[in-house]
C-alpha cells in the first residue's frame, strides 16, 4: 500500500483567523470524515453502512493513529478515503464515536481480557429453546449479566414452544421484569419482528435453539444485502463473531447475529454493574458493606437489599429471581 494513501487534504490545515500555525499532521481534525456503521468486522478489515444505510456497504481500514483501538460491529466511525465501495477499494477509519453500550465478554471467567462483542445495541435478545435442547438458566442467567453490565435492555426468546410448555422456565424470569416471548416452529416470529423494528438489536443462542431460523424468518435476504460475510476478510469460511443484518424499510433497525459468541465470560463484572442496572436498587445498594456480592445470607448478611424487601419496598420474589442470576458471577 502506497503511503499516499494516508495522507488527505484534512490532514494540514490552517486555522482562520487564529494564527498561521498550521495543523500538526499528527492531530488530524478529520472535519469531513463522513459517518458509517461498522457491520462486520473480519481480519483487519472492517465493512460499513454509510450513513447508516445497508445499500451503501464500505469496506475499511483502520487508521494507524487509532493505534489498537477495538471497533467492533455496532460501532459508529467516521470515514475518509475512497467511499465508493467499488471492488478492492479501501476507506479509513478515523473515529470512533464513543459507545451508548458495550456488551463485553471474556473467554473465561479468569480471562484479564474483556473483549467488546458488540456496540451500540439498544437491546440483547437471548434466544433458547424450551426443548431439544432443554434450556439452561446458566446461560441466560450470564447473557442478563453481561446486558445489565453492558447498559443493554435484556429481551429472553423462547422458541420451539409448540415443544414444550414454555411457563416453567419463564418462571424463573417473571419477577425480573424482562419482555419474554415465545416463538412455535410453524408460525411467523410476528411479536419479536414488533419489538426489533426500529432498535439495533444483538442476538444471543447457543446452536440449535433456532436462532439462525429466527433470523432467516425475520431478514430472508439479508445476507445478499450487506454482501457475503465470508467476502469481507482477507480469507475464505472464517467464523466473525457478529454480523449487523437491516431490517426491512428505512430506518426499521438492526439485527446483530453473534454466530461466534457461545459463551459470556464475565471476569470483567461485579456485582455492582448489574445492581446499578435497576433503578429501584442502585441507590439502596449503596448501604450495603464494601466488596457485598448482594446474595444475602449467609454469603452477605449485611446485604442492604434484604432491608428493603423488610421495609416494603422490594418484592421478594423480585429479589430472589435477580440474586439467582447474580450467582453467575460467583
Ligand atoms: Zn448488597
Amino acid at each position: 500500500m502506497s503511503r499516499r494513501t494516508d495522507v488527505d487534504e484534512s490532514d494540514v490545515r490552517v486555522r482562520p483567523g487564529r494564527g498561521t500555525r498550521p495543523r500538526s499532521k499528527r492531530r488530524p481534525q478529520h472535519a469531513d470524515a463522513t459517518e458509517a456503521m461498522v457491520t462486520v468486522v473480519d481480519r483487519g478489515r472492517w465493512r460499513c453502512a454509510l450513513g447508516g444505510d445497508p445499500g451503501r456497504p464500505v469496506t475499511a481500514m483502520r487508521a494507524r493513529e487509532l493505534g489498537r483501538t477495538p471497533i467492533v460491529v455496532g460501532d459508529r466511525v467516521g470515514l475518509v478515503g475512497d467511499l465508493s465501495g467499488a471492488p478492492d477499494t479501501l476507506a479509513r477509519i478515523v473515529r470512533v464515536a464513543d459507545r451508548s453500550t458495550s456488551l463485553l465478554r471474556t473467554v473465561d471467567d479468569t480471562d484479564a481480557t474483556e473483549r467488546l462483542v458488540v456496540a451500540n445495541a439498544e437491546q440483547l435478545v437471548v434466544v433458547t429453546a424450551v426443548a431439544d435442547p432443554e434450556p439452561r438458566t446458566g446461560f441466560v442467567d450470564r447473557c442478563l449479566v453481561a446486558a445489565y453490565a453492558g447498559g443493554l435492555a435484556p429481551v429472553l426468546c423462547l422458541t420451539k414452544t409448540d415443544l414444550a410448555d414454555p411457563e416453567p422456565f419463564a418462571a424463573h424470569y417473571r419477577d425480573l421484569d424482562i419482555p419474554v416471548l415465545r416463538t412455535r416452529r410453524d408460525q411467523a416470529p410476528d411479536e419479536l419482528a414488533g419489538l426489533l423494528a426500529g432498535r439495533v438489536s444483538a442476538l444471543v443462542g447457543h446452536s440449535g435453539v433456532g436462532k439462525s431460523t429466527l433470523v432467516n424468518a425475520l431478514l430472508p435476504d439479508a445476507e445478499q444485502r450487506t454482501g457475503t460475510v465470508s467476502g469481507v476478510g482477507k480469507g475464505r469460511h472464517t467464523t466473525v463473531a457478529a454480523v449487523a443484518l437491516p431490517l426491512d424499510g428505512p430506518d426499521s433497525g438492526w439485527v446483530i447475529d453473534t454466530p461466534g459468541v457461545r459463551s459470556f465470560g464475565l471476569a470483567h463484572v461485579s456485582p455492582d454493574d448489574v445492581i446499578d442496572a435497576f433503578d429501584d436498587l442502585a441507590e439502596a445498594s449503596k448501604d450495603c458493606p464494601r466488596g457485598c456480592g448482594h446474595l444475602g445470607p449467609p454469603a452477605d448478611p449485611e446485604c442492604a437489599l434484604d432491608a428493603l424487601v423488610a421495609a416494603g419496598e422490594l418484592r421478594p420474589r423480585r429479589l430472589e429471581a435477580l440474586r439467582r442470576v447474580l450467582v453467575a458471577l460467583r
